[in-house]
């Protein structure tokens, strides 16, 4: 394949980084092994020496790997990617790379749970200070940057209740005060979104979510500019460890195969939801940026391509009307997880963030009626039948 930005998304995501062994294979092949051999000392000594380019052992690299990186890297207009074990893997690699202690992070309030717990307890242990701000307003961001920002992390659309933030208004600020901006774009997917395009220094997956989109494995990825990435994150990773697996990176660089149509067809089916659960008369208010009730609507046209397939919504009944709904599920799958081709469901209050204070809760706007929607890939009114059990009960 000649240079990947000759080709759209459509083409890159079924054919980047494809490299072919010597017996022709059509489908990427998948290299279980954990090192490689040399022909002869001095090219052992070469490889060692960062002479001579190729794989030494599987933590640093490994062709399989190279090729959902790269074709991810592609997808994403990104200059680098580094795999890693999990999304998690890719935040920890993230930080541990980029910053030393006495560095201080500001952080939207609004993120995934366990990075609130990587940031706010974990990497303070190691001098790391985070700074978390609450609501999408930028001045509330830039009255959080001191002299030691070295980093502003977001997601957007914002996980449950779908905020979105402002990237390039976001990336102004991170540059003005000499830091990078990072933003976990594991909502929207290259598909709908491209951070980096709008002035993000670096972009977070969890490819365990839509990259994947099958719920078959976990995964992560960081990327961003080469000078950025390669020397600090995969620094971090050759030596650390929370590398990729060759099987999973072959799991699901066949899954971005077909990411684009499952994102597509998921974000339709979750508007045409969205559109009809805001006509339902136990239901408080619906929060998806497809909706011209959203606060960021604009916004998010002017950003995404789609408005994703996550919808939240809290119910009129509180804690009691949310399980009813959950419980009078016969379809949709009860579960934490996302992203995936089966539509799940989950109460946030009593499960994701049900770890930190009522209080804390409160503050994020997570309501106890609140309920939290993945659509997957079912006939969509399939799914309105499964929620109407209980939202009518
Ligand atoms: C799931 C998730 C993560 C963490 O990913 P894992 O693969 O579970 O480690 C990070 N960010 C967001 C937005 C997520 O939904």
């Amino acid at each position: 394949m000649s240079r990947a930005d000759d080709y759209r998304l459509e083409t890159l995501a079924v054919r980047a980084g494809i490299e072919r062994s010597q017996f022709g294979e059509h489908s990427e092949a998948l290299y279980l092994t954990s090192s490689f051999v040399f022909r002869s000392a001095a090219q052992a000594a070469a490889r060692f020496a960062n002479q001579e380019p190729g794989n030494i052992y599987s933590r640093f690299t490994n062709p399989t790997v190279a090729v959902f990186e790269e074709r991810l890297a592609a997808l994403e207009g990104a200059e680098c990617c580094i795999a890693t074990s999990s999304g998690m893997a890719a935040i920890l690699s993230c930080v541990m790379g980029l910053l030393k202690a006495g560095d201080h992070i500001v952080c939207s309030s609004g993120i995934f749970g366990a990075t609130v717990t990587l940031f706010g307890t974990i990497m303070k242990r190691f001098g790391v200070g985070t700074t978390f701000v609450s609501g999408t307003a930028l001045a509330g961001w830039q009255a959080a940057v001191t002299p030691a920002t070295r980093m502003l992390y977001v997601e957007t659309p914002s996980n449950p209740l779908t905020e979105v933030y402002d990237i390039a208004a976001l990336g102004a600020i991170a540059r003005k005060a000499g830091a990078l901006l990072v933003v976990d774009n594991c909502f929207c997917t290259p598909a709908l979104q491209r951070p980096l395009e709008f002035g993000a220094d670096v972009v977070i997956h969890s490819a365990t979510k839509f990259l994947d989109g099958q719920g078959r494995t976990l995964g992560g990825a960081v990327l961003g500019k080469k000078a950025v990435i390669h020397e600090g994150v995969f620094g971090f990773l050759r030596t650390a460890g929370p590398t990729l697996s060759p099987f999973n990176a072959w799991v699901i660089l066949k899954g971005l195969e077909t990411l684009r149509i499952r994102v597509e067809a998921q974000s339709a089916g979750a508007l045409e939801l969205a559109r009809w659960l805001e006509r339902q008369p136990g239901i408080e208010r619906v929060y998806y940026p497809g909706l011209p009730s959203h606060p960021q609507h604009e916004l998010a046209k002017r950003q995404q391509k789609g408005p994703g397939a996550i919808v939240s919504f809290d119910m009129k009944g509180g804690k009691d009307a949310a399980w009813r709904v959950v419980d009078a599920t016969r379809l949709l799958s009860i579960t934490a997880n996302l992203g995936d081709t089966k539509t799940t469901i989950t109460h946030p209050a009593s499960t994701t963030h049900g770890r930190i204070s009522a209080e804390a809760r409160a503050a994020a706007g997570i309501g106890d009626g609140l309920l939290r929607v993945a659509v997957g890939l079912e006939h969509i009114e399939d799914i309105k039948a499964d929620l109407a059990r209980g939202l009518t009960k």
